[in-house]
């Protein structure tokens, strides 16, 4: 019997892929600390939009680098969940809404704000076993990470899941609008300068167009005994 040893698990992949539901359950499951990168970056641009810097479509990159510095954004465990707060404040549901995925993607391709948020993660994640989410986690935050799963899914099923996702928290969109706003974040995430999103070649491919979470969990525990030999506690929860 063996058990997983404190590894760095990289989860990266398109948008909509449900890397962060992923994540979270194998986090629950296995005991590791969670950390969502994507969120860092819809921080940042929230923060920029309160301040002014970012508005009518436009990024005052120098407005942003005199906010970014003294930017308290952090994660924080509530009920079991881990949350970003600005400060004091819970920003986890505010980061998710519309405006903020409308410039998230032109604002993390500015590479003074990827190493401010690059160099937190690697702040948050010093004591080790922690299994986090991104777009480069395993090609640039953690190349060296143990273990690297590239998620992928049509991406008609991703904008459907999306869409249900804002429709049940009150937003007011359409499935053309989403599906768009999708395919915009993936070709700019995979076509900028710093950081663009590609699989590593050591990553395991996840497409999880046609599994249940509950799938993907077994997928990965699969992996996980393949690399690690049999679990101590093989059960899930999930
Ligand atoms: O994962 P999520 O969709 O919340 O990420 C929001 C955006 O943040 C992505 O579309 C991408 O532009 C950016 N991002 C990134 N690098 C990461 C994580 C997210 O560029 N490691």
């Amino acid at each position: 019997m063996s058990s997983i040893p404190n590894i760095i698990i990289a989860v990266d992949g398109f948008s909509s892929t449900g890397k962060s539901t992923f994540a979270k359950l194998i986090a629950a499951e296995f005991s590791f600390l969670y950390l969502d990168s994507g969120a860092m970056y819809r921080g940042v641009t929230l923060a920029g939009l309160e301040a002014g810097c970012i508005k009518d479509g436009k990024i005052d990159e120098d407005g942003l680098r005199g906010i970014i510095g003294p930017l308290e954004l952090h994660f924080q465990r509530v009920d079991g969940n881990t949350k970003l707060y600005l400060g004091q404040r819970c920003i986890e549901s505010e980061i998710r809404g519309w405006e903020v995925s409308q410039y998230v993607s032109p604002v993390s391709a500015i590479p003074f704000v990827r190493e401010w948020v690059d160099e937190r993660l690697h702040r948050f994640s010093e004591g080790g076993r922690v299994i986090m989410d991104g777009r480069d986690i395993g090609t640039t935050v953690f190349p060296n990470a143990e273990l690297k799963i590239f998620m992928t899914a049509d991406e008609n099923v991703r904008a459907q899941r999306r869409y249900d996702e804002l429709v049940a928290k009150g937003e007011d969109t359409t499935l053309e609008a989403v599906l768009q706003n999708l395919r915009d974040r993936d070709y700019r995430d995979s076509h900028r300068e710093t950081s663009p999103l590609r699989q590593a070649e050591d990553a395991y491919v996840l497409d999880n167009t046609h599994m249940t979470l509950h799938e993907e969990v077994v997928w990965m525990l699969g992996l996980l005994q393949g690399k690690f030999g049999l679990l101590e506690s093989p059960g899930l929860s999930c």
